[in-house]
């Protein structure tokens, strides 16, 4: 089989023309990355291509529906890409000036397995920004997403009797409302006997591990808010 001259990124409903036949007004594009000679990715998001289903099914060799089945499923992991992103930045944003010790503790906390094989915490921290911080300014399939402390949301996290989260909802701006939420928060929890945490994150999913993280995580996740939010 000869190697593909492209592969398949995602799909998107930001480019409306295809990038082959200039065909206009179309509902979603594939957006497709060339390949070199070896099938290596061959540029950057500034070298990918927008085609329709059907340019693309004929630069492949494909049925349209295996190219519409392909971009779905590389747009689904690029979905879980960002989540995965948007949840290391939550966790480990706040403690990347943190000092080195509790860098450590919050590393280890989380990668049990790896506390005495020598891995340095401070590296390992440093490297999962850079690729979760990567992950969320790759312009591929869309506008970058927000990816700093400065971007995080606070969320309001109720625990039911056995430690699972029951509710997650985000924080409103205003104050009144914002009283009204607590109030009603609050409320629930004693219902259910459970208790209440407001945690900042970049997400409601990623705000779940920041919830369920150590007492040390969270402390530097509150100060990590305050600092940008005073
Ligand atoms: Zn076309």
């Amino acid at each position: 089989m000869p190697i593909p001259k492209w592969k398949i990124k995602g799909i998107v409903d930001d480019h409306d023309t295809c990038g082959c036949c200039g065909r206009r007004g179309l509902k979603r594009t594939v957006a497709m990355m060339p390949l070199d000679a070896d099938g290596n990715e061959d540029g950057t998001a500034e070298d990918v291509v927008y085609y329709g289903t059907s340019c693309a099914a004929t630069a492949l060799s494909w049925t349209q529906a295996k190219v519409t089945d392909t971009a779905r499923t590389a747009q689904a992991e690029r979905d879980q890409r960002d989540n995965w992103a948007r949840r290391i930045i939550s966790i480990y944003a706040p403690v990347e000036f943190a000092p080195v010790h509790d860098k450590a503790r919050v590393y280890y906390g989380r990668n049990q397995h790896q506390r005495d094989t020598g891995v340095k915490a401070t590296e390992k921290v440093a490297k999962l920004l850079t690729e979760a911080r990567a992950t969320l300014a790759d312009t591929t399939t869309g506008p970058a997403r927000p990816s700093r402390i400065e971007d995080f949301r606070r969320y309001v996290v109720i625990f039911n009797r056995d430690g699972g989260i029951s509710l997650v909802r985000r924080v409103p701006e205003e104050e009144a409302e914002r009283q009204e939420q607590a109030a009603a928060a609050q409320r629930r929890a004693e219902k259910i006997r459970g208790r209440l945490l407001v945690v900042a994150a970049l997400d409601a999913e990623a705000a779940r591990d920041v919830a369920y993280a150590d007492n040390l995580t969270r402390e530097w996740n509150t100060k990590a808010w305050q600092a940008t939010h005073a």
